[in-house]
């Protein structure tokens, strides 16, 4: 006879493991994760509008570029129905006092930047052409002609009836992607779900809220590279971001670059010794606007107008230098060359 051994399995081997495997899985759903955020991108003001939600709804990311797009039809020049066109091609018009307003401030803005942020060089940029199917370099009769009839100084605004002279082309370009930030803004503060949110309109960015690596990182584009390669970064809190550069929208003739950023003194591109300035300020018109005026008025003439706005800066001299205004010296890290 032989002797079977039965062996039995002791319950506790599959017991004990079982409930540390319960243990862990319930411990594990207590630790705060990273949340996965909502991402979207749009088409809106002529370039890509991308919106990271943390937090928040597929909706409030949705009503962003509709809001975005609203902003569009009533500001663009190239929407046919916009007031914009309106009044570009009637000479006048009623408008509603948001419109009115806006241009308002904007007229000031131009007042206070030594009339370097100019809404009313439409006729002029058209002439140029950067970035469009006809650019060239106009004769300097046309330019004259042109700067005869633009200037903010001659833009009236009477209750909400807006006036231009003949041949003046108002032009929202150098603000519009900022006011889309601004709209986002006002969208995520609807939305109390919202932790933090990243909301980029071309070269304008708002930061909003929190992020979830503690600071937010903005990267300032190196104006000789690839688009994504970085010169330095900053780390910010809440706010907005707005980059003004000649690497943007150019041509070439002859070895020398015309850039879509033009002096409002001389009607030709501006050439003040820069390559790109990178603005924070607590509005995206505003940090949109003092971009393109700082691009401008060069370094020396940009800081007491940043002074003026409580805004800060980050310039990239032709030598490509680096520099911060005083505010963002802790917050600025260059990148390895
Ligand atoms: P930004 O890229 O924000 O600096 O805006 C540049 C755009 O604003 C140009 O493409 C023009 O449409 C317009 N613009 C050019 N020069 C000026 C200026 N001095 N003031 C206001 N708008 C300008
Ligand atoms: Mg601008």
């Amino acid at each position: 006879m032989h002797d079977f051994k039965v062996s039995r399995i002791n319950p506790l081997f599959i017991i004990i493991p079982l409930s540390l495997f319960l243990v862990a899985a319930v411990l594990w759903d207590l630790v705060p994760k990273q949340q996965e955020p909502i991402e979207k991108t749009a088409f809106a003001m002529g370039s890509a509008l991308t919106v990271t939600l943390y937090g928040g709804t597929e909706e409030t990311a949705d009503q962003i570029s509709q809001q975005v797009q609203l902003l569009e039809h009533r500001i663009s020049p190239t929407v046919s129905d916009s007031y914009t066109s309106f009044i570009n091609r009637n000479l006048s018009a009623v408008t509603d006092a948001d419109y009115s307003g806006d241009l308002r401030l904007f007229m000031e803005w131009g007042a206070e930047t030594e009339g370097a942020f100019d809404l009313t060089l439409g006729a002029v940029s058209a002439l140029w052409d950067i970035g469009g199917e006809n650019e060239r370099v106009p004769s300097e009769a046309e330019i004259q002609q042109a700067m005869k009839v633009s200037g903010w100084a001659n833009l009236v605004i009477d209750g909400n009836t807006v006036r231009i002279p003949e041949g003046m082309q108002i032009d929202f370009g150098a603000v519009g992607k900022g006011m889309a930030c601004d709209e986002a803004k006002t969208v995520l503060q609807a939305d109390p779900s919202v932790s933090g949110a990243v909301v980029a309109s071309g070269g304008s960015v708002l930061l909003y809220g929190d992020s979830p690596d503690g600071a937010w990182t903005v990267g300032i584009q190196h104006p000789d590279k690839e688009i994504g390669e970085t010169i330095a970064e900053l780390q910010l809190e809440e706010g907005f971001v707005s980059t003004s550069g000649n690497y943007q929208k150019y041509f070439i003739r002859d070895g020398k670059r015309y850039c879509h950023i033009l002096s409002p003194q001389t009607g030709y591109p501006a050439e003040t010794g820069l390559k790109s300035v990178t603005v924070v300020a607590d509005s995206g018109a505003l940090s949109d606007a003092l971009s393109t005026a700082c691009f401008v008025l060069g370094y020396e003439k940009s800081l007491p107008v940043l002074e003026r706005f409580d805004a800060q800066a980050v310039f990239i001299t032709d030598e490509n230098e680096v520099i911060p205004t005083d505010g963002l010296t802790d917050a600025l890290t260059l990148q390895a060359a």
